[in-house]
């Protein structure tokens, strides 16, 4: 079976942590316990301040399977307000990843 898993476009990721909350609720993880963080990345010039938002999965996320095998995205997808988050097979995200700049690809274990 192909494998899956997600790409993040952070070029227009707005840190809202959405992704990180929708996440969490769905799988009722305790404090402390996240699938997904969101890191601030901040880059200075002399002239120039650069944030960028850079979610990231943990070890936690599972891709939501008890979704997917439903034909439901998975939660972090659903809830992204800026739709910067994509779920499907890895080989045709990667595709996806060639034309756009600034994005990550997720591919958990
Ligand atoms: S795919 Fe599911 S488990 Fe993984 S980060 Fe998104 S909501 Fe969490
Ligand atoms: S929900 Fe979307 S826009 Fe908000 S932090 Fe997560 S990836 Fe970024």
């Amino acid at each position: 079976m192909a494998r899956k898993g997600l790409l993040i476009d952070y070029e227009y990721c707005t840190g809202c942590h959405t992704c990180e909350v929708a996440c969490k609720q769905e799988h009722h993880y305790p404090p402390g316990k996240w699938g997904i963080k969101i890191n601030e990345v901040v880059l200075e010039t002399f002239n120039k301040v650069e944030i960028d938002y850079l979610p990231f999965p943990t070890d936690l996320c599972d891709l939501c399977q008890h979704r997917t095998v439903n034909g439901e995205l998975p939660s972090c997808v659903k809830h992204c307000q800026a739709a910067c988050m994509a779920y499907g097979e890895i080989s045709e995200l990667a595709k996806q990843m060639e034309e756009k700049p600034k994005t990550v690809l997720f591919a958990p274990r």
